[in-house]
């Protein structure tokens, strides 16, 4: 079957599964591969749940018509998306980064479905299973497409970009997340820009952020561009008015009061105003999209337990939002602070140097109490109380919880400190 074949198909169903115990009616079931699984042997279940066909790639399991032979399933699943999107012809914008890439999709996709019918990237789904999803969601009611994309190595953006073919894009940062991957910042800095690479050959434009060095020297030869800055030197001027917890921002003569904490977020909200205020959408609308996202999975969430004030960020760490959220940590109000940092994953060789930054930057927190977690945080050499596991801080805190105090959560997802909250 090739890919024109299997898109008139995916015209008439609309509906796209590669999970064989969620099929619903109606579905083409693609047979992925993974570590421990070979999607082709579910084929023939697939179609018995009421999937109309099954894609799969291993002749010995093409039981039926409906049972479609490709060479290779994850590349039929990818050349349809870009045929998909190729037929559609809509604008699509792209976004990567380090850190802050789901929030500022959210974000972005809050502003822009106040003019256009917008489809964004679900949840996290952001590599090369879920950019090929994500743009098989969009239908020919969709007028504007939101595609986030994640890396942890080099040509994977550039890869991905083959497949969505974005007009737009915008990188969030650029920051020492999957270091071990990419070989070190340098390498961040190169696979990231692989989208303004995508941009700058297709006769795409970017949206930046012009306080970042990085950005505004990469993009400093090119025309089609739309910045923001807090200087007043971009073409939007924004300023950050305070984070304390929540960013407050000015644009022009309005104030935006968000539902986000942490200074860092300030980024995020300006690329969603900067693009907004790009596709002419009122600064009242903006305002009021940004006012009404609240993040959600543990992403800088402020819950309020007992007489704690808990700044729940558990949902990823990388030293850059280590640094980050320390940062605002230190500027909040608050006489009692407590901080629990758990080990920051996927730093290969610079993992000892990391920990060891973050444990001595957190040693010089005020009025804070911190315990470090986790096998790396464990090697620093520090004066700071320390545990090898997650049960170990467990147990020591258990009789120990903290009152009337701000605790800030932050540990790789791996580490999963939220469990903690039981306790709390
Ligand atoms: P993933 O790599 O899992 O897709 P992401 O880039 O989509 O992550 P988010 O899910 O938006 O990032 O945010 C995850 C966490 O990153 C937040 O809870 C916050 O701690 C941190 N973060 C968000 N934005 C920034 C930023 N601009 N700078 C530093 N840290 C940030
Ligand atoms: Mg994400």
């Amino acid at each position: 079957m090739n890919t024109e074949g299997l898109h008139s198909l995916f015209l008439e169903k609309r509906s796209i599964s590669t999970d064989s115990r969620k099929i619903e009616e109606n579905t083409i079931f693609f047979a992925l591969k993974g570590e421990n699984f070979n999607g082709n042997t579910f084929a023939r279940q697939a179609l018995e749940k009421g999937a109309s066909y099954a894609v799969i790639d291993e002749a010995e399991y093409k039981t039926s018509d409906r049972i479609l032979l490709v060479d290779d399933v994850l590349t039929a699943l990818q050349q349809l998306a870009n045929f998909h999107r190729k037929h559609l012809g809509i604008p699509i914008l792209s976004l990567t980064g380090s850190n802050g890439k789901t929030t500022t999709k959210e974000l972005i996709n809050s502003v822009l479905s106040r003019k256009f019918k917008t489809t964004a990237t679900l949840g996290n789904l952001n590599n090369h299973i879920g950019v090929p999803l994500t743009l098989l969601s969009m239908d020919k009611t969709t007028e504007f497409g939101i595609v986030e994309m994640g890396a942890n190595h080099q040509k994977e953006i550039e890869f991905l970009c083959g497949i969505a073919e974005p007009n737009y894009g915008c990188i969030t940062n650029f920051g020492k997340a999957h270091l071990e991957g990419f070989g070190g910042v340098e390498g961040v800095i190169r696979g990231k820009s692989e989208l303004y690479d995508h941009l700058i050959n297709e006769n795409g434009f970017v949206f930046y952020n012009n306080d970042d060095p990085i950005q505004s020297e990469k993009l400093k030869d090119i025309s089609r561009k739309f910045g923001f800055d807090h200087r007043g030197q971009a073409d939007v001027h924004i300023s950050l008015l305070s984070a304390d917890p929540f960013v407050k921002l000015e644009v022009r003569d309005e104030i935006i009061e968000s539902h986000l904490i942490g200074s860092y977020n300030y980024n995020n909200i300006a690329l969603a105003v900067c693009i907004g205020t790009y596709f002419d959408i009122p600064l009242p609308e903006i305002k009021a999209a940004i006012e009404s996202y609240t993040p959600q999975n543990n992403r800088s969430q402020i819950i309020n337990k007992n007489s704690n004030k808990i700044i729940l960020d558990a949902y990823n760490a990388n030293p850059s939002s280590m640094n980050a959220a320390l940062e605002n940590f230190s500027g909040l109000s608050g006489t009692k602070k407590t901080a629990l940092l758990g080990d920051m994953f996927e730093l290969g060789s610079s993992a000892a140097e990391e920990h060891q930054k973050i444990a001595e930057m957190a040693e010089k927190l005020e009025n804070t109490e911190v315990f470090l977690v986790g096998v790396n945080f464990f090697d620093t050499n520090t004066s700071l109380r320390k545990f090898k596991s997650y049960e170990e801080l467990r147990d020591f805190m258990k009789d120990r919880v903290p009152d009337n105090s701000t605790i800030l959560i932050k540990g790789s997802r791996g580490m999963a400190l939220e469990r903690i909250l039981d306790i709390l």
